[in-house]
């Protein structure tokens, strides 16, 4: 007897549910999409229980007949791809043909859909992939389906579900997230018979609506707090509303970003969008409506079963065009506040937040050497400080010592400026090398005994891959047997221990793609804002003159502000202060 069977239709079924159906959530998203692909001028959804009881999506679409009905429901059955290739001139959401199948495989199905001409509707019903009863049903323009008991036979799936709270939020951000990017509908969304949306289209065009969709969505406190962006490269476009940099959030939930009206979710785009905000996030997080416009040609939708997740081919461009056109809007458009001390323990990005690349949290823009960015965060109040800023840059400082070995102590304008020596040195050393490396000048000092270190054989891959590029900036890096790197050479900017390489090596290895794929400043930023982090040894003793000379250093930033992952370098309590706190009307 052979070991190997081939799977009952069943079971393929429920497995290809398994990667297109991920929650409730999932359904309504593919039903939505569907009746956007049918050219529908107005969706209306039911909900009951969460989506686990039934999603229901009605719309005015072109519908389907007798036969395109039936059809719809078996795998791989579209009516939007002809060729693979297709797939590169897409103007569908759609194209994998597999989700009315997923859906029916794992709910209680029932579709009616009249195509226009047609005598009558006709409807389907049917629960588990099984057809159970067919009818006639009346002309009603478009069509309705309505998925019951979701995984009702996948109780294990079921299992999955978080609490009904959750999914309802998944539910509601779904249809909002279509929304946004589908002007040209009226979108009605009804959960347990509360109406918690409806959004008609209005007269005017693209900006008026969007406007108030995302009043509608965001809710006046945040959208209040938006600006309009517009940018425009060769090839693409980039659009939407962004939050101002004074008026920031505390996660960053409301984020919504779009590749031709495909709601995703890219590290790229969120990375680029951040970066638009220099140094003025601070801990805060903006929120966004974001709409890139790309040729079909240029972006993959297909490599993901959920179409979330999208593949650029110009990773570069898009990086530079998304993050100007925000930078361009905040700093020559708004006059934005800064707040400069952010709130202990908090930092841009949360370790969840862009996995590939959390170390580079939003390093300077691309622009830096325009001034404008830096100088608005010098002049940010202080937040010790509510009148009149110290300005420590103009200002001889006086060297008081070190605290905990971490903290370097000055007098400045009577008050204490207190400077974090880490953040301090990293800042420094970061945008010295950043000027090497643009400058096509790195200082290489070779090792006299190189340093070397153990990988996991995936991380030596993907290290060997990044070797040719890892020596233009200054790193020369080799092998010795299949898993141990070495260091020959590093950046003379540079310190490392033995474990600060294993971990700058480690860490690389882990958060770096695909070399070619990544945009050249945001490779640099991942290499120079570790490279800086690693080679700082925590806990040093500083003689008062390496004291001076790093407040020499840093007085010539470009943001002396802030260390490479935007925390604060230093804060100033001005004399006053300190005189309030003695309950004293001045100084002395
Ligand atoms: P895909 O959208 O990838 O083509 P689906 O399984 O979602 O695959 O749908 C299969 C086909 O059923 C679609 O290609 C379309 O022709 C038809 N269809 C599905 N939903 C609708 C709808 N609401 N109105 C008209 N046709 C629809
Ligand atoms: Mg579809």
């Amino acid at each position: 007897m052979p070991e190997i069977k081939v799977l009952s239709e069943d079971v393929i079924a429920k497995i290809a549910a398994g990667e297109v159906i991920e929650r409730p959530a999932s359904v309504l998203k593919e039903l939505i999409e569907n009746s956007l692909d049918a050219g529908a001028s107005k969706i209306e959804i039911d909900i009951k229980k969460a989506g686990r009881g039934l999603i229901r999506v009605h719309d005015d679409g072109r519908g389907m007949d007798r036969e395109d009905l039936k059809l719809a429901l078996g795998r791989h059955a579209t009516s939007k791809l002809n060729a693979f290739d297709d797939l590169y001139s897409l103007a569908t959401f759609g194209f994998r043909g597999e989700a009315l199948y997923s859906i029916f495989a794992v709910s209680r199905l029932k579709l009616s859909s009249h195509r226009a001409g047609a005598e009558s509707g006709y409807g389907l019903e049917g629960e588990g992939g099984h057809i159970t009863a067919e009818i006639p049903t009346a002309p009603v323009k478009g069509t309705t389906i309505e998925a019951a008991d979701l995984f009702f036979n996948t109780p294990a799936r079921a299992k999955f579900m978080k609490s009904d709270a959750a999914e309802r939020a998944h539910l509601i951000k779904t249809v909002e997230e279509a929304a946004l990017a589908n002007l040209g509908a009226a979108f009605r969304l009804v959960i347990d018979g509360a109406e918690i949306l409806s959004l008609p289209v209005l007269p005017g065009g693209l900006w008026e609506n969007l406007k108030h969709r995302a009043a509608a969505i965001f809710g006046k406190n945040i959208y209040s707090g938006m600006a309009r962006v517009e940018g425009k490269t060769a090839g693409m476009a980039v659009y939407g509303f962004v939050s101002r940099s004074d008026a920031l959030g505390a996660t960053r939930a409301n984020q919504h970003f779009f590749v031709n009206r495909r709601p995703v979710n890219s590290a790229l785009l969120r990375q680029a969008f951040y970066r638009g905000y220099g140094h003025m996030l601070v801990g805060k997080h903006p929120s966004c409506a974001l709409f890139v416009e790309l040729d079909p040609g240029a972006f993959d939708a297909n490599i993901h079963p959920q179409k979330r997740d999208v593949k650029f081919s110009g990773e570069n461009e898009i990086f530079k065009t998304v993050s100007n056109t925000i930078y361009e809007e905040l700093i020559t458009k708004q006059t934005a506040s800064v707040q400069l001390a952010a709130p202990a323990g908090e930092n841009k990005f949360s370790a969840a937040d862009v996995p590939a690349y959390r170390e580079a949290a939003a390093p300077p823009p691309a622009a830096a050497d325009n001034g404008s960015l830096f100088d608005l965060a010098g002049a940010a109040p202080l937040a010790e400080t509510p009148a009149a800023p110290a300005d420590w840059r103009g200002k001889d400082l006086n060297y008081i010592g070190q605290l905990a070995k971490s903290y370097l102590l000055f007098e400045c304008e009577a008050g204490l400026l207190v400077v974090d020596q880490h953040a301090a040195q990293e800042r420094v050393l970061f945008e010295k090398y950043l000027e090497e490396f643009s400058k096509g000048a790195i200082r290489v000092q070779p090792l006299l005994v190189p340093l070397e270190t153990e990988l996991s054989r995936s991380q030596m891959e993907t290290v060997l891959k990044w070797r040719d590029w890892m020596k233009t900036a200054g790193f020369e890096i080799d092998q010795r047997g299949p898993a141990v790197a070495l260091l020959r050479a590093a950046p003379a900017l540079f310190y490392f221990t033995q474990p600060a390489f294993a971990d700058f090596l480690g860490y690389l290895s882990e958060v770096l793609g695909e070399p070619q794929k990544a945009a050249e400043d945001m490779k640099r930023s991942v290499i120079a804002t570790m490279a800086c982090k690693k080679s700082i040894k925590a806990h040093d003793f500083v003689k008062p003159q390496e004291a001076l000379r790093l407040m020499d250093d840093l007085k010539k930033a470009k943001d002396g502000y802030h260390c490479p992952h935007g925390r604060p370098t230093l804060f100033h309590v001005s004399a006053a202060d300190i005189a309030r706190r003695f309950q004293r009307s001045s100084a002395l």
